[in-house]
Protein backbone atom coordinates (compact mmCIF):
# COMPACT_ATOMS: atom_id res chain seq x y z
CA UNK A 1 0.00 0.00 0.00
CA UNK A 2 1.43 3.47 -0.77
CA UNK A 3 2.04 5.44 2.20
CA UNK A 4 0.18 8.88 2.18
CA UNK A 5 2.42 11.67 3.75
CA UNK A 6 1.23 12.95 6.79
CA UNK A 7 0.58 16.28 5.16
CA UNK A 8 -1.65 15.11 2.65
CA UNK A 9 -3.87 13.34 5.87
CA UNK A 10 -3.27 17.11 7.49
CA UNK A 11 -4.17 19.43 5.35
CA UNK A 12 -7.63 18.02 3.03
CA UNK A 13 -8.81 17.29 6.76
CA UNK A 14 -8.19 20.93 8.00
CA UNK A 15 -9.85 22.56 4.57
CA UNK A 16 -12.88 19.93 4.95
CA UNK A 17 -13.33 20.98 8.60
CA UNK A 18 -13.55 24.72 7.29
CA UNK A 19 -15.57 23.71 4.93
CA UNK A 20 -18.04 22.16 6.62
CA UNK A 21 -18.44 25.28 9.50
CA UNK A 22 -18.75 27.55 6.85
CA UNK A 23 -21.56 25.42 5.22
CA UNK A 24 -22.79 25.00 8.83
CA UNK A 25 -22.61 28.75 9.27
CA UNK A 26 -24.14 29.66 6.29
CA UNK A 27 -27.40 27.09 6.82
CA UNK A 28 -27.98 28.69 9.90
CA UNK A 29 -27.40 32.08 9.20
CA UNK A 30 -29.73 31.47 6.25
CA UNK A 31 -32.86 29.80 8.54
CA UNK A 32 -32.49 32.51 11.35
CA UNK A 33 -32.69 35.44 8.53
CA UNK A 34 -35.93 33.39 7.14
CA UNK A 35 -37.28 32.74 10.48
CA UNK A 36 -36.53 36.80 11.25
CA UNK A 37 -38.14 38.05 8.29
CA UNK A 38 -41.09 35.85 8.26
CA UNK A 39 -41.86 36.84 11.68
CA UNK A 40 -41.35 40.48 11.09
CA UNK A 41 -44.10 40.20 8.15
CA UNK A 42 -46.22 38.63 10.27
CA UNK A 43 -46.57 41.17 12.83
CA UNK A 44 -46.67 43.57 9.82
CA UNK A 45 -49.85 41.60 8.83
CA UNK A 46 -51.04 41.21 12.54
CA UNK A 47 -50.74 45.30 12.87
CA UNK A 48 -52.77 45.57 9.47
CA UNK A 49 -55.65 43.53 10.30
CA UNK A 50 -55.88 45.40 13.72
CA UNK A 51 -55.80 48.25 11.65
CA UNK A 52 -58.51 47.81 9.24
CA UNK A 53 -60.74 45.93 11.66
CA UNK A 54 -61.11 49.03 13.78
CA UNK A 55 -62.51 50.72 10.71
CA UNK A 56 -64.93 47.91 9.92
CA UNK A 57 -67.29 49.07 12.76
CA UNK A 58 -70.97 48.94 11.23
CA UNK A 59 -69.61 47.35 7.84
CA UNK A 60 -69.33 44.07 8.42
CA UNK A 61 -73.26 42.79 6.99
CA UNK A 62 -73.84 41.53 3.53
CA UNK A 63 -75.68 44.49 2.72
CA UNK A 64 -72.82 46.92 3.06
CA UNK A 65 -71.06 44.61 1.02
CA UNK A 66 -70.46 47.39 -2.12
CA UNK A 67 -68.88 50.38 0.55
CA UNK A 68 -66.98 47.54 2.69
CA UNK A 69 -65.60 46.56 -0.65
CA UNK A 70 -64.51 50.19 -1.76
CA UNK A 71 -62.70 50.58 1.56
CA UNK A 72 -60.96 47.23 1.58
CA UNK A 73 -59.40 47.71 -2.08
CA UNK A 74 -58.74 51.66 -0.91
CA UNK A 75 -56.60 50.30 2.44
CA UNK A 76 -55.22 47.02 0.45
CA UNK A 77 -53.53 49.40 -2.66
CA UNK A 78 -52.27 51.56 0.11
CA UNK A 79 -51.06 49.25 2.42
CA UNK A 80 -49.81 47.10 -0.39
CA UNK A 81 -51.73 44.34 1.39
CA UNK A 82 -54.45 42.01 0.54
CA UNK A 83 -57.04 42.27 2.75
CA UNK A 84 -60.05 39.65 3.05
CA UNK A 85 -62.87 39.89 5.04
CA UNK A 86 -65.02 36.88 5.76
CA UNK A 87 -68.50 36.00 7.55
CA UNK A 88 -68.64 33.71 10.26
CA UNK A 89 -70.23 31.01 7.76
CA UNK A 90 -67.37 31.20 5.55
CA UNK A 91 -68.64 34.04 3.15
CA UNK A 92 -66.25 35.90 1.77
CA UNK A 93 -67.27 39.94 2.25
CA UNK A 94 -64.80 41.33 0.52
CA UNK A 95 -61.37 41.35 -0.90
CA UNK A 96 -58.76 43.82 -1.97
CA UNK A 97 -58.22 42.01 -5.30
CA UNK A 98 -60.53 39.38 -5.92
CA UNK A 99 -64.60 40.05 -6.55
CA UNK A 100 -65.89 38.66 -3.32
CA UNK A 101 -68.65 36.93 -5.40
CA UNK A 102 -66.59 34.86 -6.99
CA UNK A 103 -64.82 33.50 -4.75
CA UNK A 104 -65.51 30.62 -2.60
CA UNK A 105 -66.36 29.53 0.56
CA UNK A 106 -63.40 30.69 2.66
CA UNK A 107 -64.53 28.67 6.13
CA UNK A 108 -61.79 25.88 5.31
CA UNK A 109 -59.07 27.95 5.05
CA UNK A 110 -56.94 26.77 8.22
CA UNK A 111 -55.66 30.30 9.26
CA UNK A 112 -59.45 31.13 9.23
CA UNK A 113 -60.71 28.34 11.13
CA UNK A 114 -58.00 29.34 14.15
CA UNK A 115 -59.51 33.43 13.51
CA UNK A 116 -62.93 32.10 13.81
CA UNK A 117 -62.16 30.02 17.00
CA UNK A 118 -61.24 33.04 18.49
CA UNK A 119 -57.48 33.00 17.88
CA UNK A 120 -54.92 34.65 15.65
CA UNK A 121 -54.55 32.31 12.62
CA UNK A 122 -51.55 32.20 10.25
CA UNK A 123 -50.60 30.04 7.20
CA UNK A 124 -47.92 30.33 3.86
CA UNK A 125 -49.36 29.37 1.76
CA UNK A 126 -50.03 29.16 -2.42
CA UNK A 127 -52.85 31.23 -3.33
CA UNK A 128 -54.89 29.39 -6.66
CA UNK A 129 -56.40 32.76 -6.68
CA UNK A 130 -53.49 34.53 -7.33
CA UNK A 131 -50.90 32.24 -8.46
CA UNK A 132 -48.40 32.65 -6.04
CA UNK A 133 -47.29 31.87 -2.35
CA UNK A 134 -48.88 34.06 0.43
CA UNK A 135 -48.11 34.58 4.18
CA UNK A 136 -51.58 34.56 5.43
CA UNK A 137 -52.56 36.12 9.16
CA UNK A 138 -56.01 36.20 10.01
CA UNK A 139 -57.98 37.88 13.30
CA UNK A 140 -61.04 37.29 14.69
CA UNK A 141 -63.66 40.28 14.22
CA UNK A 142 -65.86 40.34 17.35
CA UNK A 143 -68.43 42.39 18.32
CA UNK A 144 -68.49 42.63 22.40
CA UNK A 145 -67.65 39.24 22.59
CA UNK A 146 -69.12 37.60 19.68
CA UNK A 147 -66.95 36.53 17.10
CA UNK A 148 -69.42 37.79 13.35
CA UNK A 149 -66.16 36.44 11.28
CA UNK A 150 -62.59 37.59 10.34
CA UNK A 151 -59.89 39.90 8.59
CA UNK A 152 -57.23 38.44 7.03
CA UNK A 153 -54.18 40.43 5.48
CA UNK A 154 -51.66 38.64 3.23
CA UNK A 155 -48.24 39.44 1.26
CA UNK A 156 -46.88 37.46 -1.37
CA UNK A 157 -43.75 35.85 0.47
CA UNK A 158 -41.79 35.57 -3.06
CA UNK A 159 -40.81 39.26 -2.47
CA UNK A 160 -39.00 37.80 0.97
CA UNK A 161 -37.40 34.81 -0.63
CA UNK A 162 -36.21 37.39 -3.21
CA UNK A 163 -34.46 39.45 -0.45
CA UNK A 164 -33.26 36.34 1.40
CA UNK A 165 -31.62 34.77 -1.68
CA UNK A 166 -29.85 38.01 -2.70
CA UNK A 167 -28.18 37.65 1.13
CA UNK A 168 -27.44 34.15 0.16
CA UNK A 169 -25.34 34.72 -2.77
CA UNK A 170 -23.51 37.55 -0.80
CA UNK A 171 -22.93 34.59 1.71
CA UNK A 172 -21.88 32.12 -1.10
CA UNK A 173 -19.33 34.54 -2.71
CA UNK A 174 -18.00 35.58 1.26
CA UNK A 175 -17.36 31.67 1.97
CA UNK A 176 -16.16 30.89 -0.99
CA UNK A 177 -13.49 33.93 -0.42
CA UNK A 178 -12.94 32.86 3.11
CA UNK A 179 -12.17 29.05 1.61
CA UNK A 180 -9.47 30.45 -0.86
CA UNK A 181 -7.93 32.31 1.86
CA UNK A 182 -8.55 29.32 4.36
CA UNK A 183 -6.41 27.40 1.78
CA UNK A 184 -3.45 28.37 2.09
CA UNK A 185 -3.34 28.84 5.98
CA UNK A 186 -4.23 25.38 6.35
CA UNK A 187 -1.43 24.60 4.20
CA UNK A 188 1.13 26.55 5.70
CA UNK A 189 -0.76 25.58 9.36
CA UNK A 190 -0.32 21.81 8.17
CA UNK A 191 3.65 21.97 7.25
CA UNK A 192 4.42 24.12 10.74
CA UNK A 193 3.02 20.89 11.72
CA UNK A 194 4.21 18.30 9.83
CA UNK A 195 8.31 20.01 9.53
CA UNK A 196 9.02 18.67 12.96
CA UNK A 197 7.91 15.52 12.27
CA UNK A 198 9.88 15.64 8.71
CA UNK A 199 13.08 16.86 10.61
CA UNK A 200 12.55 14.14 13.26
CA UNK A 201 12.13 11.57 10.57
CA UNK A 202 15.29 12.49 8.66
CA UNK A 203 17.06 12.17 12.31
CA UNK A 204 15.72 8.93 13.12
CA UNK A 205 16.96 7.44 9.84
CA UNK A 206 20.15 9.17 10.52
CA UNK A 207 20.76 7.29 13.73
CA UNK A 208 19.82 3.55 11.92
CA UNK A 209 22.63 4.52 9.62
CA UNK A 210 24.83 4.77 12.11
CA UNK A 211 24.91 8.95 12.58
CA UNK A 212 24.54 9.04 16.08
CA UNK A 213 26.75 12.09 16.83
CA UNK A 214 24.53 14.75 15.11
CA UNK A 215 21.81 15.69 17.92
CA UNK A 216 18.22 16.77 16.86
CA UNK A 217 17.69 20.77 17.65
CA UNK A 218 15.57 20.76 20.34
CA UNK A 219 12.88 23.53 19.09
CA UNK A 220 9.44 24.20 17.87
CA UNK A 221 6.33 22.93 20.23
CA UNK A 222 6.48 21.38 23.82
CA UNK A 223 5.71 17.68 22.14
CA UNK A 224 8.62 18.17 19.43
CA UNK A 225 10.87 19.59 21.94
CA UNK A 226 10.15 16.83 23.84
CA UNK A 227 10.56 14.16 21.16
CA UNK A 228 13.81 15.56 19.85
CA UNK A 229 15.09 15.20 23.64
CA UNK A 230 13.89 11.59 24.25
CA UNK A 231 15.33 10.92 20.32
CA UNK A 232 18.84 12.49 21.67
CA UNK A 233 18.86 10.98 24.69
CA UNK A 234 18.37 7.50 23.00
CA UNK A 235 20.98 8.12 20.48
CA UNK A 236 23.10 9.12 23.05
CA UNK A 237 22.81 5.90 25.11
CA UNK A 238 22.57 3.91 21.81
CA UNK A 239 26.22 5.26 20.93
CA UNK A 240 27.49 4.91 24.27
CA UNK A 241 26.24 0.48 24.40
CA UNK A 242 27.89 0.51 20.68
CA UNK A 243 30.83 1.53 21.96
CA UNK A 244 30.85 -0.48 24.68
CA UNK A 245 30.49 -3.39 22.70
CA UNK A 246 32.71 -2.66 20.05
CA UNK A 247 35.18 -2.40 22.88
CA UNK A 248 34.35 -5.92 24.62
CA UNK A 249 34.23 -7.12 21.03
CA UNK A 250 37.92 -5.64 19.99
CA UNK A 251 39.06 -7.22 23.27
CA UNK A 252 37.48 -10.37 22.66
CA UNK A 253 39.33 -10.76 19.42
CA UNK A 254 42.14 -9.69 20.58
CA UNK A 255 41.92 -12.46 23.61
CA UNK A 256 41.05 -15.06 20.58
CA UNK A 257 43.70 -13.72 17.87
CA UNK A 258 46.50 -14.05 20.80
CA UNK A 259 45.50 -17.63 21.80
CA UNK A 260 47.65 -20.51 21.27
CA UNK A 261 44.72 -22.72 21.21
CA UNK A 262 41.96 -22.74 17.79
CA UNK A 263 38.34 -21.72 19.02
CA UNK A 264 35.82 -22.56 16.86
CA UNK A 265 32.60 -21.96 17.78
CA UNK A 266 29.41 -23.42 15.70
CA UNK A 267 25.90 -22.95 16.29
CA UNK A 268 23.37 -25.51 16.46
CA UNK A 269 22.74 -25.69 12.38
CA UNK A 270 26.61 -26.44 12.46
CA UNK A 271 26.91 -22.67 10.85
CA UNK A 272 30.63 -21.15 12.16
CA UNK A 273 29.86 -18.43 14.54
CA UNK A 274 33.56 -17.55 15.29
CA UNK A 275 36.66 -18.73 14.38
CA UNK A 276 40.40 -17.52 15.66
CA UNK A 277 43.40 -17.25 14.16
CA UNK A 278 45.20 -19.96 15.30
CA UNK A 279 42.03 -22.34 14.38
CA UNK A 280 42.14 -20.58 10.59
CA UNK A 281 45.62 -21.09 10.23
CA UNK A 282 45.23 -24.73 11.31
CA UNK A 283 42.72 -25.14 8.56
CA UNK A 284 44.44 -22.87 6.05
CA UNK A 285 40.98 -20.74 6.11
CA UNK A 286 41.28 -17.17 5.30
CA UNK A 287 40.08 -15.38 8.45
CA UNK A 288 38.20 -12.74 7.41
CA UNK A 289 35.41 -13.16 9.74
CA UNK A 290 33.42 -14.81 7.85
CA UNK A 291 30.98 -16.04 10.04
CA UNK A 292 27.84 -18.05 9.43
CA UNK A 293 29.08 -20.54 6.86
CA UNK A 294 28.41 -23.73 7.45
CA UNK A 295 31.77 -25.66 8.90
CA UNK A 296 31.73 -28.25 5.80
CA UNK A 297 32.05 -25.26 3.37
CA UNK A 298 35.03 -23.62 5.54
CA UNK A 299 36.80 -26.40 6.93
CA UNK A 300 37.36 -29.40 4.51
CA UNK A 301 37.99 -32.28 7.30
CA UNK A 302 35.78 -34.89 7.20
CA UNK A 303 37.45 -35.75 11.06
CA UNK A 304 36.34 -32.42 12.34
CA UNK A 305 32.99 -32.48 10.79
CA UNK A 306 32.24 -36.03 12.06
CA UNK A 307 33.62 -34.78 15.84
CA UNK A 308 31.15 -31.11 15.52
CA UNK A 309 28.64 -33.86 14.49
CA UNK A 310 28.61 -35.61 17.38
CA UNK A 311 29.31 -32.95 20.05
CA UNK A 312 26.42 -31.09 18.77
CA UNK A 313 23.84 -34.59 19.65
CA UNK A 314 25.28 -35.24 23.08
CA UNK A 315 25.19 -33.08 25.47
CA UNK A 316 28.52 -34.07 27.28
CA UNK A 317 31.82 -32.60 26.53
CA UNK A 318 33.84 -34.54 24.17
CA UNK A 319 37.49 -34.98 23.13
CA UNK A 320 39.41 -36.76 20.58
CA UNK A 321 42.97 -36.31 18.47
CA UNK A 322 42.61 -35.47 14.72
CA UNK A 323 45.75 -35.57 12.41
CA UNK A 324 45.63 -33.36 9.79
CA UNK A 325 47.77 -34.47 6.56
CA UNK A 326 49.59 -32.05 4.76
CA UNK A 327 52.96 -31.11 3.70
CA UNK A 328 53.54 -31.50 7.40
CA UNK A 329 51.70 -33.59 9.35
CA UNK A 330 49.71 -32.17 12.16
CA UNK A 331 47.97 -34.19 15.29
CA UNK A 332 45.13 -32.05 17.31
CA UNK A 333 43.73 -32.45 20.64
CA UNK A 334 40.26 -31.49 20.51
CA UNK A 335 37.70 -30.42 22.89
CA UNK A 336 34.25 -29.91 22.64
CA UNK A 337 32.31 -28.32 25.15
CA UNK A 338 28.56 -27.04 24.54
CA UNK A 339 27.89 -23.39 23.93
CA UNK A 340 24.77 -22.20 26.39
CA UNK A 341 22.76 -19.06 26.44
CA UNK A 342 20.39 -17.43 29.14
CA UNK A 343 17.90 -20.09 30.27
CA UNK A 344 20.58 -22.63 29.47
CA UNK A 345 19.67 -22.96 26.27
CA UNK A 346 22.20 -24.88 24.07
CA UNK A 347 23.06 -22.62 20.98
CA UNK A 348 25.79 -24.32 20.01
CA UNK A 349 29.36 -26.28 20.46
CA UNK A 350 32.60 -24.68 21.32
CA UNK A 351 35.56 -26.62 19.74
CA UNK A 352 39.36 -26.24 21.58
CA UNK A 353 41.96 -27.24 19.07
CA UNK A 354 45.25 -27.85 20.65
CA UNK A 355 48.56 -28.25 18.78
CA UNK A 356 50.02 -31.65 19.75
CA UNK A 357 52.82 -32.14 16.91
CA UNK A 358 55.47 -30.94 18.72
CA UNK A 359 54.81 -33.08 21.98
CA UNK A 360 54.07 -36.18 19.64
CA UNK A 361 57.17 -35.34 17.67
CA UNK A 362 59.12 -35.50 21.18
CA UNK A 363 57.28 -38.25 22.52
CA UNK A 364 58.31 -39.90 19.06
CA UNK A 365 62.00 -39.08 19.87
CA UNK A 366 61.76 -40.51 23.01
CA UNK A 367 60.28 -43.51 21.72
CA UNK A 368 62.95 -43.88 19.07
CA UNK A 369 65.50 -43.13 21.78
CA UNK A 370 64.30 -46.29 23.88
CA UNK A 371 64.03 -48.44 21.21
CA UNK A 372 67.26 -47.56 20.11
CA UNK A 373 69.05 -47.74 24.01
CA UNK A 374 67.30 -51.13 24.15
CA UNK A 375 68.44 -52.74 20.98
CA UNK A 376 72.00 -50.83 21.68
CA UNK A 377 71.93 -52.39 25.27
CA UNK A 378 70.73 -55.78 23.76
CA UNK A 379 73.85 -56.71 22.13
CA UNK A 380 76.53 -55.82 25.31
CA UNK A 381 74.00 -57.60 27.75
CA UNK A 382 73.38 -60.64 25.47
CA UNK A 383 77.43 -61.37 25.21
CA UNK A 384 77.92 -60.60 28.88
CA UNK A 385 74.70 -63.68 29.20
CA UNK A 386 76.82 -65.87 26.95
CA UNK A 387 79.88 -65.13 28.84
CA UNK A 388 78.84 -65.61 31.91
CA UNK A 389 77.17 -68.61 31.30
CA UNK A 390 79.96 -70.39 29.76
CA UNK A 391 81.35 -69.79 32.93
CA UNK A 392 78.58 -71.07 34.99
CA UNK A 393 79.16 -74.45 33.14
CA UNK A 394 82.33 -74.75 34.38
CA UNK A 395 82.13 -76.88 37.79
CA UNK A 396 85.44 -76.07 39.26
CA UNK A 397 84.75 -72.64 40.51
CA UNK A 398 85.33 -71.36 43.47
CA UNK A 399 82.50 -71.21 45.70
CA UNK A 400 82.53 -67.21 45.95
CA UNK A 401 83.45 -66.67 42.60
CA UNK A 402 80.35 -69.06 41.68
CA UNK A 403 78.06 -66.65 43.57
CA UNK A 404 79.48 -63.34 41.87
CA UNK A 405 78.73 -65.28 38.36
CA UNK A 406 75.06 -66.23 39.56
CA UNK A 407 74.67 -62.80 40.46
CA UNK A 408 75.95 -61.56 37.30
CA UNK A 409 73.74 -63.87 35.47
CA UNK A 410 70.51 -63.21 37.56
CA UNK A 411 70.77 -59.40 37.14
CA UNK A 412 71.88 -59.91 33.31
CA UNK A 413 68.46 -62.07 32.77
CA UNK A 414 66.76 -58.80 34.59
CA UNK A 415 68.33 -56.41 32.21
CA UNK A 416 67.22 -58.79 29.51
CA UNK A 417 63.75 -58.68 30.54
CA UNK A 418 63.69 -55.20 30.73
CA UNK A 419 65.24 -54.19 27.51
CA UNK A 420 63.02 -57.30 25.80
CA UNK A 421 60.01 -55.28 27.52
CA UNK A 422 60.85 -51.74 26.68
CA UNK A 423 61.44 -52.91 23.21
CA UNK A 424 58.00 -54.58 22.64
CA UNK A 425 56.61 -51.53 24.20
CA UNK A 426 58.11 -49.14 21.92
CA UNK A 427 57.98 -51.42 18.89
CA UNK A 428 53.70 -51.74 19.89
CA UNK A 429 53.83 -48.02 20.04
CA UNK A 430 55.49 -46.99 16.47
CA UNK A 431 52.98 -49.19 15.39
CA UNK A 432 50.34 -47.92 16.50
CA UNK A 433 51.52 -44.17 15.57
CA UNK A 434 52.45 -45.11 12.38
CA UNK A 435 49.07 -45.72 11.13
CA UNK A 436 48.08 -48.56 13.23
CA UNK A 437 49.16 -52.67 12.78
CA UNK A 438 47.38 -54.08 10.25
CA UNK A 439 44.49 -56.29 11.88
CA UNK A 440 42.85 -59.05 10.28
CA UNK A 441 39.49 -61.44 11.71
CA UNK A 442 41.20 -64.72 13.03
CA UNK A 443 39.70 -67.38 15.05
CA UNK A 444 41.01 -66.53 18.88
CA UNK A 445 41.15 -69.85 20.67
CA UNK A 446 44.07 -70.65 18.87
CA UNK A 447 45.70 -67.92 20.24
CA UNK A 448 44.63 -68.86 23.64
CA UNK A 449 46.08 -72.22 23.36
CA UNK A 450 49.60 -70.98 22.30
CA UNK A 451 50.03 -68.80 25.03
CA UNK A 452 48.74 -71.45 27.28
CA UNK A 453 51.50 -73.30 26.38
CA UNK A 454 54.06 -70.60 25.84
CA UNK A 455 53.39 -70.34 29.72
CA UNK A 456 53.29 -74.44 30.37
CA UNK A 457 56.61 -74.56 32.59
CA UNK A 458 55.96 -71.54 34.66
CA UNK A 459 52.19 -73.33 35.14
CA UNK A 460 54.21 -76.05 35.79
CA UNK A 461 56.69 -74.48 38.29
CA UNK A 462 54.05 -72.56 40.09
CA UNK A 463 51.59 -76.00 40.51
CA UNK A 464 48.72 -73.66 38.76
CA UNK A 465 45.92 -74.94 36.44
CA UNK A 466 45.06 -73.60 33.25
CA UNK A 467 41.32 -73.71 32.38
CA UNK A 468 40.40 -71.99 28.34
CA UNK A 469 37.00 -71.42 27.90
CA UNK A 470 36.37 -69.97 24.37
CA UNK A 471 33.85 -71.44 21.41
CA UNK A 472 35.54 -72.52 18.95
CA UNK A 473 33.87 -70.24 16.07
CA UNK A 474 34.89 -66.89 18.04
CA UNK A 475 36.54 -64.62 15.72
CA UNK A 476 38.41 -60.98 16.46
CA UNK A 477 39.85 -58.21 13.95
CA UNK A 478 43.38 -58.73 15.80
CA UNK A 479 47.09 -59.23 15.06
CA UNK A 480 47.77 -62.85 16.56
CA UNK A 481 51.06 -62.69 17.72
CA UNK A 482 50.63 -59.16 19.64
CA UNK A 483 47.29 -60.51 21.34
CA UNK A 484 49.16 -63.47 21.93
CA UNK A 485 51.93 -61.58 23.97
CA UNK A 486 48.80 -59.91 26.09
CA UNK A 487 47.35 -63.13 26.80
CA UNK A 488 50.78 -64.55 27.62
CA UNK A 489 51.76 -61.36 29.95
CA UNK A 490 48.28 -61.25 31.79
CA UNK A 491 48.37 -65.41 32.05
CA UNK A 492 51.88 -65.05 33.69
CA UNK A 493 50.86 -62.23 36.35
CA UNK A 494 48.06 -64.43 37.12
CA UNK A 495 50.11 -67.36 37.46
CA UNK A 496 53.09 -65.66 38.95
CA UNK A 497 50.45 -64.00 41.82
CA UNK A 498 48.51 -67.52 42.54
CA UNK A 499 49.04 -69.74 45.11
CA UNK A 500 50.32 -73.21 44.08
CA UNK A 501 47.12 -75.82 43.95
CA UNK A 502 45.16 -72.30 42.16
CA UNK A 503 43.84 -72.33 38.87
CA UNK A 504 43.41 -69.67 36.23
CA UNK A 505 40.69 -69.33 34.03
CA UNK A 506 41.20 -67.61 30.51
CA UNK A 507 37.35 -66.96 28.91
CA UNK A 508 36.30 -65.26 25.88
CA UNK A 509 32.95 -64.15 24.67
CA UNK A 510 30.87 -62.86 22.72
CA UNK A 511 28.63 -60.19 24.21
CA UNK A 512 25.66 -58.06 22.26
CA UNK A 513 28.30 -55.37 20.94
CA UNK A 514 31.57 -56.51 21.99
CA UNK A 515 34.05 -59.46 22.69
CA UNK A 516 35.08 -59.61 26.10
CA UNK A 517 38.47 -61.53 26.70
CA UNK A 518 39.20 -62.33 30.73
CA UNK A 519 42.40 -63.83 32.49
CA UNK A 520 41.02 -64.79 36.04
CA UNK A 521 43.04 -65.76 38.81
CA UNK A 522 42.24 -66.79 43.05
CA UNK A 523 45.35 -65.26 43.73
CA UNK A 524 46.26 -62.27 46.53
CA UNK A 525 44.27 -59.92 44.19
CA UNK A 526 44.86 -56.26 44.25
CA UNK A 527 43.96 -53.39 46.76
CA UNK A 528 41.58 -50.61 45.66
CA UNK A 529 44.11 -47.82 45.92
CA UNK A 530 46.31 -49.52 43.18
CA UNK A 531 44.06 -50.81 40.64
CA UNK A 532 43.91 -47.25 38.69
CA UNK A 533 47.45 -46.86 37.94
CA UNK A 534 48.20 -50.78 37.26
CA UNK A 535 48.45 -50.33 33.80
CA UNK A 536 50.99 -47.33 34.07
CA UNK A 537 54.85 -48.25 33.35
CA UNK A 538 56.94 -49.03 35.75
CA UNK A 539 54.08 -49.21 38.24
CA UNK A 540 54.33 -52.27 40.84
CA UNK A 541 52.39 -53.02 43.90
CA UNK A 542 55.11 -55.10 45.70
CA UNK A 543 58.28 -54.12 44.09
CA UNK A 544 60.56 -56.98 45.97
CA UNK A 545 57.68 -59.03 44.85
CA UNK A 546 57.67 -58.16 41.59
CA UNK A 547 61.32 -58.39 41.08
CA UNK A 548 61.96 -61.43 42.57
CA UNK A 549 59.27 -62.83 40.29
CA UNK A 550 61.40 -61.71 37.42
CA UNK A 551 58.81 -58.62 37.02
CA UNK A 552 59.80 -55.92 35.00
CA UNK A 553 56.27 -53.25 35.57
CA UNK A 554 55.76 -53.22 32.16
CA UNK A 555 53.50 -56.89 31.60
CA UNK A 556 50.25 -54.63 32.15
CA UNK A 557 51.72 -51.24 30.28
CA UNK A 558 52.10 -53.48 27.24
CA UNK A 559 48.80 -54.98 27.67
CA UNK A 560 47.01 -51.82 27.39
CA UNK A 561 48.90 -50.77 24.66
CA UNK A 562 48.33 -54.07 22.59
CA UNK A 563 44.42 -53.57 23.51
CA UNK A 564 44.69 -49.88 22.24
CA UNK A 565 46.14 -50.75 19.23
CA UNK A 566 42.77 -53.31 18.48
CA UNK A 567 40.78 -50.00 19.47
CA UNK A 568 40.02 -51.68 22.43
CA UNK A 569 40.35 -51.12 26.60
CA UNK A 570 41.45 -53.02 29.55
CA UNK A 571 39.57 -53.43 32.94
CA UNK A 572 40.70 -54.96 36.31
CA UNK A 573 38.33 -55.47 39.10
CA UNK A 574 39.92 -57.25 41.90
CA UNK A 575 39.27 -58.37 45.77
CA UNK A 576 42.70 -58.72 47.79
CA UNK A 577 42.63 -62.24 49.13
CA UNK A 578 39.95 -63.89 46.30
CA UNK A 579 41.45 -63.02 43.23
CA UNK A 580 41.80 -60.62 40.39
CA UNK A 581 39.55 -60.39 36.71
CA UNK A 582 41.42 -58.95 34.23
CA UNK A 583 39.60 -58.47 31.22
CA UNK A 584 40.15 -56.74 27.31
CA UNK A 585 37.04 -55.35 25.67
CA UNK A 586 36.69 -55.13 21.90
CA UNK A 587 34.50 -54.21 19.50
CA UNK A 588 33.01 -57.41 17.71
CA UNK A 589 33.27 -58.51 14.45
CA UNK A 590 30.31 -57.43 12.28
CA UNK A 591 29.64 -60.52 10.42
CA UNK A 592 29.62 -61.23 6.89
CA UNK A 593 26.96 -63.26 4.65
P1 LIG B 1 55.32 -57.09 36.72
O1 LIG B 1 56.31 -57.37 35.71
O2 LIG B 1 55.88 -56.51 37.99
O3 LIG B 1 54.37 -58.18 36.96
P2 LIG B 1 53.11 -55.86 35.51
O4 LIG B 1 52.93 -54.56 34.75
O5 LIG B 1 52.79 -57.07 34.78
O6 LIG B 1 54.52 -55.87 36.13
O7 LIG B 1 52.18 -55.75 36.77
C1 LIG B 1 52.27 -54.62 37.58
C2 LIG B 1 51.90 -54.96 39.01
O8 LIG B 1 50.56 -55.37 39.08
C3 LIG B 1 52.65 -56.15 39.52
O9 LIG B 1 53.84 -55.75 40.11
C4 LIG B 1 51.71 -56.74 40.54
O10 LIG B 1 51.91 -56.18 41.80
C5 LIG B 1 50.34 -56.39 40.04
N1 LIG B 1 49.66 -57.53 39.40
C6 LIG B 1 49.62 -57.77 38.07
N2 LIG B 1 48.84 -58.85 37.83
C7 LIG B 1 48.41 -59.31 39.03
C8 LIG B 1 47.57 -60.39 39.47
N3 LIG B 1 47.04 -61.23 38.61
N4 LIG B 1 47.36 -60.52 40.78
C9 LIG B 1 47.89 -59.66 41.67
N5 LIG B 1 48.69 -58.63 41.34
C10 LIG B 1 48.94 -58.45 40.03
Amino acid sequence: MKLRRLVWQIYPSFLLVILLVLIGLGWYVSITLRTFHYERTAVDLRSRAQLVSEQLNGLFDVTRRPMLTALIKRLGENSGTRITVVRKDGLVLADSLEDPVQMDDHGGRPEIINALAGREGMSIRFSHTLGQTLMYVALPFDDEGTVLGTVRTAVSVSSIDDALRSIYQRLLIGGSIIALLAAPISWFLSRKICHPLERMTVAAQGFSQGKLDTPLPETGTEEAQRLAKALNIMAHELSERIHREVDQRCEMEAILGCMVEGIIAVDNDERVIRLNRAAAKLFHVENRGETGRPIQELIRHAGLQRFVGRALSSHQPLEEELSLLGVEKRYLHVQAAPLTAELNERIGVLIVLHDLTRMKQLESVRRDFVANVSHELKTPITAIRGAVETLLDEHKKESAELQFLQIIFKQSERLNALVEDLLDLSRIEQGVNEGGWELKPAPLLPVLKSAGNACESLLEQRQVSLEVDCPAGLQLRMNPQLMEQAVINLLSNAVKYSDPGNRVIIKASELEDRILLQVQDFGCGIEEKHQARLFERFYRVDLARSRSLGGTGLGLAIVKHIALAHQGEVQVRSTPGQGSVFSMVFAKLKRVG
